[in-house]
């Protein structure tokens, strides 16, 4: 099936072929572990977890790996600031060591809920030390580095012809003549750093011995290390949040070509930001802190969130509010129940090999044409309601949308299966006998009253014609 991705680099949709035939190496800029993942940087996992699922389906073998970065990110791009580790670690009053492994197992925990994938490789920054000095040491021997004294070791970016092609225009984000720390000046504004030395009155928690001084590696240099060593010089895919493309992308292009040649990766994907209503990059939600936790807190599905994700194209910008999680709740658990239905059908009936055929390749062909997500769910909504078509074959089918897009439609249809047998406790019981009592007295507020005690309880009453019947909440 031909596969079309967007490219940053070409600014264009591509037909997808790979460099070597039948795998693809896949490389996606991973989390810094000094806090919880935001629900923004999880879209951006998700939408990667598709594209794999995507590739899989498609008949590939996919390598992929997500690093973590655990030392060197600085708060400023511009080599300048506090090392977000040894900020978080102050925050936390615990060790450099401890936050990154704390953040990075629930890192892990968030992508076990959202059902994505674990990649292949999920590499260390600090367990590469060795191959990012190599790296600096061979853009040394090339010519493309020199020292600011008591700074660091910096990359000349006006000796790479073509810096900052990924995206184009000026980089103006890093000001002519911004100065870096111990009052020393880049040659260029664009100049980064590959080594930073630790400074000479503090011992920090993350340093190793280099031939340049006691330091650190610097953000840009550990994905090239990591990604080349993991995928071999030339790879196919490499993917960011669109906040990456503009400094940390190029600067991984400047880093590599010189070395390995041009075009070092095949292809650049970027997920664009989570925004709030104003349009604004989304951090926080009246104060709180937006990960997973705030969204399982409020009972939601991490599923219900996935589906939101999905609901939008991976290059759009997507709204958040609580609204729009709840309307992409229900519309999920809207699925969940029609298919729980044909779940406890009696008669399935066969499978039907021509319509699943069918069926599976107008889903296969739009998620592959450029990550039609949306356009996917479509289908299946489709699919759900067309009266044509046996519980078996929808059922064949949504076993394939489940591995397509990850989002646990059946186990969800056979969990509320399984819950619409489950009997109530005798306090919900008779909660439920209350209401009926005061619905035949017409006392309708109370009634409300001990819908909303049964509710609290984790019990949906529902009336059919042969009176109310509970049925516990997924
Ligand atoms: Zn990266």
């Amino acid at each position: 099936m031909t596969i079309r991705l967007f490219n940053t680099m070409s600014r264009k949709i591509e037909e997808f072929t790979p460099l070597a035939e039948g795998k693809v190496g896949f490389y996606s800029c991973g989390p810094t572990v000094y806090h919880y993942a935001h629900i923004g940087n999880l879209r951006y996992f998700i939408q990667n977890d598709v594209l794999k699922r995507m590739l899989t389906e498609n008949g590939y073998k996919v390598t992929h790996v997500i690093n973590i970065t655990d030392v060197g990110h600085l708060t400023s791009d511009a080599d300048s600031g506090e090392d977000k580790m040894e900020k978080g670690a102050a925050r936390d009053n615990k060790s450099v060591w401890e936050i990154a492994k704390f953040y990075k197992d629930e890192f892990l925990r968030d992508f076990d809920d959202l059902n994505l994938i674990r990649p292949t490789y999920m590499p260390h920054a600090t367990e590469y030390i060795q191959e990012q000095i190599d790296l600096i040491k061979q853009l040394e021997e090339l010519g493309y580095t020199y020292e600011i004294e008591g700074d660091g070791i910096y990359y000349d970016t006006s000796k790479f012809v073509g810096y900052g092609k990924l995206t184009g225009g000026s980089l103006s984000g890093n000001r002519a003549g911004a100065r870096v720390e111990f009052n020393s000046l880049k040659r260029n504004p664009t100049d980064f750093a590959l080594w930073k030395f630790s400074p000479k009155d503090e011992k920090r928690q993350m340093e190793w011995d280099s031939p340049w001084g006691v330091g650190f590696p610097g953000w840009h240099t550990e994905c090239c290390a990591m990604s080349m060593k993991l995928l071999g010089n030339h790879f196919d895919i490499h993917a960011g949040g669109e906040d990456l493309s503009r400094i940390h992308h190029n600067n991984e292009i400047a880093q590599s070509e010189p070395i390995v040649g041009a075009p070092w990766v095949k292809y650049w994907m970027h997920t664009s930001f989570l925004v709030d209503k104003s349009g604004e990059k989304m951090s926080k939600s009246n104060g709180e802190f937006l990960g997973m936790e705030a969204i399982r807190s409020r009972g939601f599905d991490p599923m219900a969130y996935k589906y939101l994700v999905l609901l939008s194209h991976f290059q759009a910008q997507l709204a958040f509010s609580w609204e729009g999680l709840e309307s992409a709740s229900n519309g999920y658990k809207n699925i969940v129940k029609k298919l729980a239905t044909l779940l406890s059908e009696t008669d399935k009936g066969t499978v039907d090999k021509a319509v699943y055929d069918i069926w599976h390749d107008k889903m296969l062909s739009t998620l592959s044409d450029n990550m039609k997500t949306a356009e996917t769910l479509v289908i299946v909504q489709d699919l759900l309601k067309n009266s044509d078509i046996n519980p078996a074959t929808k059922i064949a089918l949504f076993e394939f949308v489940d591995r397509l897009l990850g989002l646990q439609f059946i186990d969800r249809a056979n969990k509320l299966n399984s819950l619409e047998s489950e009997v109530a406790p005798a306090e919900v019981q008779a909660l439920a006998d209350a209401r009926t009592n005061a619905k035949s007295e017409k006392n309708w507020a109370l009634a409300d009253e001990l819908r909303a005690q049964i509710d609290a309880a984790g019990w949906n009453i529902i009336d059919t014609p042969n009176g109310s019947k509970l049925v516990k909440k997924i």
